[in-house]
């Protein structure tokens, strides 16, 4: 019996999904390849391809010169990453920074501006009209915008849209996802920021080879994503990964998050001035940002140069805790916190080996993915890939997207 046409149309867009998967990691083959690669017949390899083609998401070439037997080129499949745009926002109380990107979140244009209220609808309307402003900046096809990404920090409830709590910006239960669609007409997608970078990691960074990885953001405050054989794991409401808010000094210092004693209060870059602020008082006007922190221990003073290394082990101490319960691959970290250097970095790699279980760490590499100063690119080219990566993804988020640019 033929399959119902629903199936085939199932069917269609899954094997789509696998041949743009396997060139986005591989990078450009042949169609013989594609054929080896997918088990796919290769007259389905020809038929979807031809699609994939007219679609504008695949493009040919044939790749050096003919070689000394005279044979004809290969050609060669790749992904047609110039042909679709998506933007990607990421918000913070205070302003926003957007990106416009192509299909590899290459930056085409970008933007930030003063945020102009907290009120919801406010927000998106601002969002919209950046998005119309980074459109003629790029001078592209408004039409070939395949979606909006905007990341966040707080508990995000991915799939309905919905800003569940964020408290920098006071928000409860906000539905910014549908209230920027209804202004755009784009598919718009929102996620914690920390979730936006592992996209990103995952769709074309370091994570892109890994079914296991975390990504750690440090800066102003200290969070983490997980992926999970291939997914995202979010969690019962979205708030996995918020390993920052585990209480190390019951009752220490103050956390962002409003509870005393978490390990962001140790080890964000506004926990590490702070502290040595607190502790060295006549420095204290004269360190007044962590770049200045940071070039006070390089150059030799011991009070600083001992906090940087002091929170660089608790926080692989906690690393290590995840290593035991996840048994990674592979982790990444990323986020302003980045230029806080060897000396914070060294004792961390080295305590997440000591304190991993059994060699659990042994081999593991911790990739500090670094930030230029105040860049806050990454975080929205993260953003952009929430929407980029519905081209790529078999699951609810890139079906429920009405993607119907890429079917
Ligand atoms: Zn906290």
């Amino acid at each position: 019996m033929a399959p119902a046409r629903g199936d085939l149309g199932v069917l269609r867009a899954h094997n789509r999904r696998v041949i743009l998967n396997h060139l986005r990691r591989l990078g450009p083959v042949s169609r013989t390849q594609l054929v080896e690669l997918t088990g796919l017949s290769s007259a389905s390899i020809t038929g979807i391809t031809a699609e994939l083609m007219g679609d504008r998401l695949l493009t040919e070439r044939s790749v050096g010169e003919a070689g000394s037997s005279g044979g004809r080129r290969p050609i060669l499949l790749d992904i047609d990453y110039t042909a679709h745009y998506a933007v990607g926002l990421k918000l913070r109380e205070d302003r926003i920074m957007a990106v416009l990107t192509d299909l590899s979140t290459a930056v085409l244009a970008h933007v930030t501006e003063p945020l102009d209220g907290h009120d919801p609808h406010e927000v998106a309307s601002q969002i919209a009209r950046l998005c119309k402003a980074l459109s003629r900046r790029a001078r592209i096809d408004p039409t070939h915008v395949i979606g909006i990404g905007i990341g966040l920090s707080g508990v995000i409830d991915a799939l309905q849209g919905n800003v569940v709590h964020a408290p920098l910006l006071g928000w409860r239960n906000v539905p910014l996802a549908p209230l920027v669609r209804e202004r755009t007409g784009l598919p718009t997608h929102i996620d914690n920021d920390v979730n936006s970078l592992a996209a990103a990691e995952r769709l074309f960074g370091h994570g892109k080879h890994s079914a296991h990885f975390l990504t750690v953001a440090l800066g102003r405050g200290l969070g983490s994503a997980l992926v999970l054989g291939g997914e995202l794991h979010r969690g019962r409401r979205g708030g996995a990964g918020e390993f920052g808010h585990n209480v190390v000094v019951p009752d220490g210092r103050p956390c962002s998050c409003g509870r005393r004693g978490c390990l962001e209060a140790y080890t964000s870059e506004p926990a590490l001035l702070s502290q040595f602020q607190e502790r060295h008082p006549d420095l204290a006007p004269q360190i007044t940002t962590v770049n200045e922190l940071v070039t006070l221990a390089e150059g030799g003073h011991d009070g600083a140069a001992s906090l940087l290394a002091d929170a660089g082990r608790l926080l692989g101490t906690h690393l290590s805790y995840l290593v035991n319960t996840l048994d990674p691959e592979l982790i990444v970290i990323g986020g302003e916190g980045t230029r806080l250097g060897p000396l914070f970095f060294d004792p961390l790699r080295e305590a997440v080996r000591a304190r991993a279980f059994d060699g659990l760490a042994d081999d593991l590499p911790v990739v500090i993915d670094a930030w230029s100063d105040d860049d806050f690119t990454p975080w929205a080219r993260g953003a952009a890939s929430l929407a980029v990566q519905c081209a790529f993804d078999f699951g609810t988020l890139a079906e429920g997207a009405g993607m119907t640019h890429l079917r």
